[in-house]
């Protein structure tokens, strides 16, 4: 039995990853789930479940929920971040699935981290804003980190029996989102309804516009570096608008490995959850015969500026990547409000990473000085 708290249950990858950990029953044992706004939908996960813990991370709904669930006695309730930081430090945790949006994953999975549990980690954004501190936090405390992130969790599947010396690249796919195929003129009208639709993928809000102006792709790239530990010339990444293949790893001897399967994130999900063992299941098959083509090209940089921007702040490493993302998450957030246009955020983004101040060795007070300020500040542009 893994035991598992799953950080951000009431999300997308939340969701799904009760639906795997609900068809396994013998081998995964959910301890806690966390939310942040969505009361309801967590009391039904607490009844449904009957978990030992639920948070709820806004600490002005913690009464709301409380006596939602007050009839069910043995489940606890607690509120805010330090909760959810001291519960994953149990001893009763195995494993804990980091699928909480943006730098709010920060706090939790470094706690996650120190205290040596094994880490599904879905939340790409604490990799970008503070990589080089979790990889070396990870190696001192034998944490593990296990990626559900579909690109990453295919590269880990495809380097599976081989040795990190014998990458030579790593290929990440991208499916080039709603707007692929758009100009920059249609780009600067494009609405958050339009971006809302992604054509592959049924994902929370501010991932979905993240792939839509590829930024997460962007994100992706740093996540690798981090994740597999390579540099920036090893990462390349390859626009395939089917979704079928879900990275690949080019080795030494120029031969490549892929990971294919249809697109559903509980598979990801289940592979970090099993590791290193592979579980039946019953999702959707790659049907060769039904798929008329599979098709590959290059990321146009010139209108999806945000994955030059990563690329950049990656190379400039400190809290340049940690920038990058507090200003992406003001902007995504003023976008999905109306107050902002499209390409407005990647203007807004270039401003940030050329105007805030750049720290060469940050440490973990300086993420969170920058990010603060960061936020102030492009909140203050926006106006
Ligand atoms: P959702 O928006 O669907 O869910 C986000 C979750 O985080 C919800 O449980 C939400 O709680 C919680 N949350 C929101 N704000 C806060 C906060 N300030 N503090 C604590 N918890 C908060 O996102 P997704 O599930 O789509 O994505 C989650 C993470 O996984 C992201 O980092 C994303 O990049 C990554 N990811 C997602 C994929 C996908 O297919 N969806 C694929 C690969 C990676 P509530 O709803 O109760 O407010
Ligand atoms: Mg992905």
């Amino acid at each position: 039995m893994r035991r598992i708290a799953i950080l951000g249950s009431t999300g997308s990858i939340g969701t799904q990853a009760l639906d795997v950990i609900a068809a396994n029953p013998t081998l995964f044992e959910l301890f806690a789930i966390t939310g942040h706004s969505n009361v309801a939908l967590l009391a039904e996960q607490a009844r449904r479940f009957k978990p030992n813990m639920v948070i709820i991370t806004d600490d002005s709904k913690y009464l709301e929920l409380k006596e939602s669930i007050s009839d069910l006695d043995d489940v606890k309730v607690f509120a805010g971040m330090q909760s959810v930081c001291d519960m994953v430090a149990m001893s009763s945790v195995d494993m804990v699935l980091t699928s909480m949006v943006g730098y709010a994953g920060l706090q939790p999975t470094i706690a996650a981290v120190k205290a040596g549990k094994t880490i599904a980690l879905a939340n790409k954004e604490t990799l970008v804003v503070a990589g080089e501190l979790i990889c070396s936090l990870a190696e001192q405390y034998r944490s593990a980190i296990l990626p559900v992130d579909s690109e990453h969790s295919a590269i880990f599947q495809c380097l599976a029996g081989e040795q990190d010396k014998s990458i030579e690249k790593l290929l990440l796919t991208a499916s080039g989102g709603p707007f692929r195929t758009f100009s920059l003129e249609q780009l600067a009208h494009v609405t958050k309804v339009d971006a809302l639709k992604h054509p592959n993928w049924d994902m929370g809000a501010k991932i979905t516009i993240d792939s839509a102006s590829m930024m997460n792709k962007g994100f992706e790239v740093i996540e690798a570096k981090w994740l597999f530990g390579v540099q920036k010339e090893q990462i390349d990444v390859v626009v395939h608008p089917q979704s079928i293949v879900h990275s690949m790893v080019q080795f030494t001897d120029g031969s490549i490995k892929a990971q294919l399967g249809m697109p559903d994130m509980r598979l990801p999900i289940q592979y970090a959850f099993a590791y290193p063992n592979r579980l039946p299941n019953n999702y959707d098959r790659v049907d060769f015969t039904q798929l008329s083509t599979l098709t590959f090209e290059k990321p146009d940089t010139n209108k999806f500026r945000n994955l030059a921007f990563a690329y950049d702040a990656m190379d400039k490493g400190g809290n340049m990547p940690c920038i990058l993302n507090a200003a992406n998450e003001v902007v995504v957030h003023a976008f999905l409000h109306d107050k902002i246009g499209f390409l407005q955020m990647s203007d807004i983004i270039e401003w940030a990473m050329m105007t805030m101040p750049f720290v060469a060795e940050p440490s973990y007070d300086d993420y969170v000085a920058c990010d603060a300020l960061v936020r102030e500040k492009v909140a203050q542009k926006i106006g």
